[in-house]
């Protein structure tokens, strides 16, 4: 038994979720869909940490649960080819699925659930909305809106070892250098990054390749 720790966006699904909810969110102005670019961007190179670009850019689109909703239903149809297999094949192996990711928890469950992983195995950013259902600010208490690794830490010692992520980002990464996995895969089918795929233990540019060098790393 081992654990596999999935990233969402650009891995599962051939997007960012979470840009495409901010950007889709109602009555936004040029200048604010300007200065939500602005923010992803320095977020991404990180000149501000992600807890800030992520509360900021949520102050300016004040998205509303129900956008979220509709757009996760979208997305569960058009996952990253091959994903709801590999998370299949995973499962009846005997190893544990998770999603862990920057993204909302209420899209990541809509989705995670119709690939096949249980609600208690997706972790991502928990909001607070209004009785409209519009956003109201984020959960303070939830280590994944700060960042992943925080998130993560407390998970860690409960998850069946090895434990190995896969992921496209520097913050996926990052859970290798704080020892929270094992290994790690970059997955670079919809977004390769230089830096992430040479701090990588290895790569896959699609799910059957990843379920090849998966096979290499479990047990
Ligand atoms: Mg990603």
């Amino acid at each position: 038994m081992a654990t596999v720790v999935f990233d969402f966006d650009s891995v599962l699904v051939p997007c960012e979720s979470l840009e495409v909810v901010l950007a889709r969110s109602e009555g936004l102005s040029d200048e604010d869909l300007a200065a939500i670019e602005d923010l992803t961007r320095q977020g991404m190179e990180g000149q501000i940490p992600f807890a800030e670009s992520l509360a900021r850019r949520l102050a300016i689109a004040r998205p509303d649960v129900g956008t979220l909703m509709a757009f996760g239903w979208h997305l569960a149809e058009r996952p990253t080819v091959g994903a709801r297999d590999l998370i299949r094949h995973l499962d009846e192996a005997g190893h544990h699925v998770w999603i862990v990711s920057g993204g909302f928890q209420e899209l990541l469950e809509s989705v995670g659930t119709r690939l096949g992983v249980p609600a208690e195995r997706i972790q991502g950013v928990r909001a607070r909305w209004d009785d409209d259902g519009l956003f109201l600010g984020l959960d303070e208490a939830c280590g994944f809106c700060r960042s992943k690794v925080e998130g993560l830490r407390d998970l860690a010692p409960t998850l069946p070892g090895p434990v190995i992520g896969v992921g496209d980002g520097a913050t996926d990464l990052a859970l290798r250098t704080a020892g929270l996995v094992d290994h790690f895969v970059a997955y670079t089918e919809h977004a390769r990054r230089e830096a992430v795929v040479a701090g990588a233990d290895a790569e896959a540019s699609s799910m059957a390749s990843l379920g090849e060098v998966l096979a290499t790393l479990l047990p």
